[in-house]
């Protein structure tokens, strides 16, 4: 990892460290080959997060495959949001039930 942070993965660091004032905590590894943007030039830590962008950003110029990258990468993260949901939701029940079984007991 030393011998390839040379002079392309500086000037790759010095640039994600300007000032753009949008996000206050970079990833603490940065990617060794970010997914960039090719109609704004932003970069992302992988295809996926690149997929979303594109498809949120420019959908109106959007080609076939960016446009199936789009929609899959969706499902993926509706896939995701829904099994965090039902964690979510157990774990609200298990401190729901926790508190009258407590409550229970103490009187
Ligand atoms: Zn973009």
């Amino acid at each position: 990892m030393t011998s390839e942070s040379t002079s392309a993965g500086s000037s790759a660091g010095d640039r994600a460290a300007a000032p753009t004032g949008e996000r206050a905590a970079p990833p603490p590894e940065p990617p060794e080959e970010p997914a960039v943007c090719d109609h704004c030039g932003d970069r992302f830590a992988d295809e996926h997060l690149l997929a979303l962008h594109r498809g949120r950003a420019h959908a109106d110029r959007l080609s076939e495959a960016e446009r199936a990258a789009y929609r899959e990468a969706r499902e993926e993260e509706r896939d995701d949001l829904r099994l965090f949901r039902i964690k979510a939701l157990g774990l609200l029940l298990l401190i729901y039930f926790g508190f009258i079984y407590v409550y229970a007991f103490v009187l």
